[in-house]
């Protein structure tokens, strides 16, 4: 049987190619772009303003690519994690965090990751495979309340400077007039710091940046995040402070704090050296606790004292709120290796 290649996920210029080989007027990958990303249909016979006998070409070489989740879990606080089957048969997740002024979803990039964090369940199920441009959008339209989001976070499974391709595909459709038309500004994008695709992100996009941190030390980053080996940390910040950001875009630090290893005082103050001038905040993080792993959570006194140190630096710094730790939905805890295994 033939495969069909897919519709959803298709920027318009790539609309634009389908309707040329199709022998299809021009101004039908306009009408594609409108039904697949506002009009959200479901189904290739739904667009309507296409004629029924461009419609049968279209389905004899096109899918429109959109897959349900298959299951979903739902926090006590609201929170709730998807489940999703790929194209190809594996396994990502998606979490809908709700909260008092925003929803936000946070969508998976990768199927696993390769970049080995000692801290995080999705390193240690290993790399599976890169998601499709479509394979991200779906989790955004495929959830029940696709229509109550309003912010996007690229901080599920996967490194998201590790498919830049795919995720700049994402967000071109996503923040385009011709797809959803977000603002920029509604989406927050997180890296480890892979310098040179961080680099063609912040010159090609204008989403906000998230780096993950964890420590200012290199030997006791190496130690945690592998990355540090080939970017240390000093040369992620080098990078960002050649960019101009502006105002309304925002870099961030992301920070989960480990009991006994990165939330002394001293790695406070450190954190304040290095960052000391670039328009950016940092976010304190709980940490998880997970399986076969001897990394303990720092308390809320200790996490609230180190704040303290990085607000007198003069740092805007947060404590961000857990969210969906009883169903491993909160931040390092996505993974479906436990689906992998059982397929396998
Ligand atoms: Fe990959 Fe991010 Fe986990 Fe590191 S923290 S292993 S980059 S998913």
């Amino acid at each position: 049987m033939m495969v069909k290649e897919v519709l959803f996920g298709k920027t318009l210029e790539e609309l634009k190619q389908v309707a040329k080989d199709l022998g299809f007027p021009g101004f039908v990958a306009k009408q594609l772009a409108d039904w697949l990303y506002k009009k959200k249909v479901t189904g290739i016979d739904e667009m309507l303003n296409i004629s029924k006998k461009n419609r049968d070409i279209l389905k004899e070489k096109y899918d429109l690519g959109l897959s349900a989740y298959n299951k979903v879990q739902e926090s006590i606080d609201g929170t709730k994690k998807y489940l999703f089957k790929t194209i190809s048969d594996q396994y990502i997740e998606a979490a809908y965090i709700p909260s008092e002024n925003r929803n936000t979803l946070c969508v998976s990039s990768q199927v696993g990751c390769k970049m080995g964090c000692l801290f995080c369940m999705t390193g240690k199920q290993g790399f599976q495979k890169n998601l499709s441009a479509g394979e991200i959008l779906n989790q955004m339209v495929s959830i029940d309340e696709n229509d109550k989001l309003t912010n996007l976070v690229y901080m599920g499974m996967g490194e998201p400077m590790d498919n830049l391709d795919e995720v700049l595909k994402s967000l071109e459709i996503i923040t385009s007039e011709w797809g959803f038309a977000w603002s920029p500004r509604r989406i927050n994008v997180s890296t480890i710091g892979v310098v040179p695709a961080m680099r063609r992100f912040i010159e090609e996009s204008e989403c906000h940046l998230a780096i993950s941190m964890h420590s200012p030390l290199n030997d006791q980053r190496k130690e945690l995040m592998p990355i540090e080996n080939v970017y240390p940390i000093e040369d992620v910040i080098q990078t960002l402070r050649e960019y101009d950001f502006g105002r309304q875009r925002r870099i961030s630090f992301e920070y989960i704090m480990f009991e006994g290893v990165n939330d002394s005082k001293e790695h406070a103050l450190e954190i304040a050296k290095l960052i000391n001038g670039l328009h950016s905040r940092v976010n304190l993080i709980k940490f998880h606790p997970i399986p076969n792993s001897p990394l303990k959570g720092s308390s809320n006194e200790v996490m609230e004292r180190f704040k303290n140190v990085l607000e007198n630096k003069g740092i805007i710094t947060t404590i961000r709120k857990s969210r969906g730790e009883d169903i491993y939905a909160a931040c390092g805890l996505l993974s479906t290796k436990k689906l992998v295994e059982n397929k396998s």
